[in-house]
């Protein structure tokens, strides 16, 4: 972990450098999005594995941020949180994730930008259930978005759905027969959504004083050189880093994620991406940045 001088920064940045590893994570999800648990549940979870600092990201929504923190004051829980959200970009007809951090959430032009997600989410919502309809579930939709409830709904909702209902027999396959698309090949049910611009959502994350990180850039199906693309893209955008370790990369994966960083002068940031329990992966486990790497919270100053 690079340390950063504590005396610089406010107290919350003098406890993010204090831990002594793994006591971190800056990408969650709740059931305000496509996550299992509450809000409280998800904090609750976090206090029990001795996380400090804790980001809830949920997708194209604030909402979980302000039931945490009630709780976390109610509770007196020993936690820090930062506001986060996950917004769905669209980059050359591909889904790009984008990770803002420690930002004003009251922020007017942040709140369009995410009124505007959560139209086109519920608009894709509907044409995804009409396609799915056609192919033979006429109910996705309305299932779908009684699991979503009040939140975010996700292709995750209609991935579950598709699932529970036997028509699939795994979540993948409900992506890879019906709702994703790999490459420039498209599903049946899949619906070429409109978010914003990789700019559009930098600029809004920023003009509400936050920070952004391109989220799980390995998990993107782009070769090499349309990564690169990608980040110079991102980099002309004002994008302030990349989040570089997530649970279950190899160390190749890792390696060439900080060379990227430091090659193009970004800050990093760590998460689990976490949406349920799962064996594989929890919150805050093997997450520790590599040295060398100047963290997305030293600019939270
Ligand atoms: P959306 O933002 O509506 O496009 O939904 C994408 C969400 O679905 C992601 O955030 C993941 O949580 C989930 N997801 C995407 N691809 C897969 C996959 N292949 N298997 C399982 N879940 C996936
Ligand atoms: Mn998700
Ligand atoms: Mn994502
Ligand atoms: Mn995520």
């Amino acid at each position: 972990m690079a340390l950063l001088s504590t005396t610089d920064f406010p107290l919350i940045i003098e406890k993010i450098n204090d831990f002594s590893h793994g006591r971190i994570d800056l990408h969650t999800h709740t059931h305000c999005s496509d996550g299992s648990l509450s809000p409280q549940t998800l904090i609750d979870r976090a206090v029990n594995y001795q996380i400090d600092v804790i980001a809830i990201t949920d997708h194209d929504t604030l909402a979980g941020i302000d039931i945490a923190q009630r709780y976390i004051t109610e509770q007196n829980s020993p936690i820090t949180l930062i506001s986060g959200v996950e917004i769905s970009a669209v980059w050359q007809n591909f889904e790009i994730h984008l990770v803002g951090h420690n930002f004003d959430k009251n922020n007017d032009q942040l709140l369009q930008l995410i009124t505007n997600q959560q139209q086109a989410r519920e608009q894709r919502a509907v044409t995804i259930g009409e396609k799915l309809a056609k192919c033979g579930f006429p109910d996705a939709y309305d299932d779908a978005k009684k699991s979503a409830g009040a939140g975010s709904i996700t292709r995750a909702h209609f991935a579950r759905v598709l699932f529970a209902q036997g028509h699939v027999s795994t979540m993948q396959k409900a992506f890879d027969q019906y709702l994703g698309k790999k490459g420039r090949t498209s599903q049946k049910a899949y619906v070429k959504p409109t978010w914003c611009s990789i700019e559009q959502a930098v600029n809004a994350i920023h003009v509400a004083s936050g920070s952004v990180v391109m989220a799980h850039p390995i998990r993107y199906d782009l070769t090499a050189k349309w990564l690169r693309r990608l980040i110079v893209h991102f980099k002309e955008s004002a994008g302030d880093g990349l989040e570089i370790v997530l649970p279950q990369m190899n160390p190749q994966q890792r390696q060439t994620m900080l060379n990227y960083c430091l090659e193009y002068d970004l800050h990093a940031s760590t998460g689990s991406d976490f949406h349920q329990p799962n064996k594989w992966s929890d919150l805050g486990k093997n997450l520790i940045l590599p040295d060398g790497v100047k963290p997305v919270w030293a600019l939270w100053s």
